[in-house]
């Protein structure tokens, strides 16, 4: 079962306390050297200095692996699911399948439109026309908006996914959304995330296997050759190359 809630934090500390801790926790953490922490050892440095309601895992079912790296050390952490109304069958599959397999709670975060009322104002097929306001529509604003009442939130981002993610610190301030960010698996290589996957039987999403490395919405996500970059099928054939999220 998955809910729709508000979530459960009842004191947020403030964003000059959490824009520190992001700091000291990249220095600690040897973010971007060498000595580089694990994807464990980062979830446990935040296990050690939140509460897990003042947390998230951002997931786009496209596998499961990171909620159920979190979940081992922050049991029944909220998993942000995006339903945007335009998922593959497989995709809302895959969600059910983690309610059911890991120790988190679920948590649709939906537009404020449907699609029939979005269709009804700007025309149908949006993402054709206009991809960057329909992701805002249908992604960017639900999520900053479900993201107000965490001090912290967890992606997938990983910095072999594309040129503007190499980069990619383990902990940042996110500045838009009044947060901390926390990428675990940012040194991981896709094949490092399907070891991880199958090593601990978290679910992945059945298109994976049908050369779909990166899922998104169905109109918008086409399968790659193998070889090819992950994220060539997102959004394929436009000069588009992030939902805006990770901006
Ligand atoms: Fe719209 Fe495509 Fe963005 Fe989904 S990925 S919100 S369908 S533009």
């Amino acid at each position: 079962m998955t809910v729709s809630l508000a979530p459960r934090i009842a004191a947020k500390r403030s964003a000059d306390e959490l824009r520190a801790l992001a700091e000291e926790a990249n220095l600690a953490l040897g973010s971007l050297t060498d000595h580089e922490a694990s994807p464990a050892e980062v979830v446990r440095w935040v296990a050690e200095n939140f509460a897990p309601e003042a947390t998230a895992v951002a997931c786009s079912m496209a596998d499961a692996a990171l909620p159920h790296l979190v979940a081992e050390q922050l049991p029944g952490v909220d998993v942000l699911f995006l339903d945007t109304g335009y998922h593959f069958a497989e995709t809302y599959a895959t969600r059910d399948e983690v309610q059911r397999a890991l120790d988190v709670r679920i948590v649709d975060i939906t537009p404020e439109q449907t699609v029939a009322e979005q269709d009804a104002e700007f025309g149908a097929k949006l993402f054709e026309r206009d991809p960057g306001l329909c992701c805002a529509r249908r992604k960017v604003a639900p999520l900053q908006e479900a993201l107000t009442g965490y001090e912290l939130w967890f992606t997938g981002v990983r910095r072999d996914e594309a040129p503007t993610r190499t980069n990619t610190p383990l902990v940042t301030w996110d500045e838009r959304n009044g947060l901390i960010k926390v990428n675990p698996v940012a040194s991981w290589s896709f094949d490092d995330l399907m070891e991880y996957a199958a090593d601990h039987k978290a679910p992945v999403n059945l298109l994976v296997g049908f050369g779909y490395p990166s899922i998104g919405c169905e109109p918008c996500t086409k399968p790659v050759a193998p070889g090819e970059d992950p994220r060539s099928g997102r959004w394929a054939g436009l000069s588009k190359t992030e939902c805006g999220l990770h901006e």
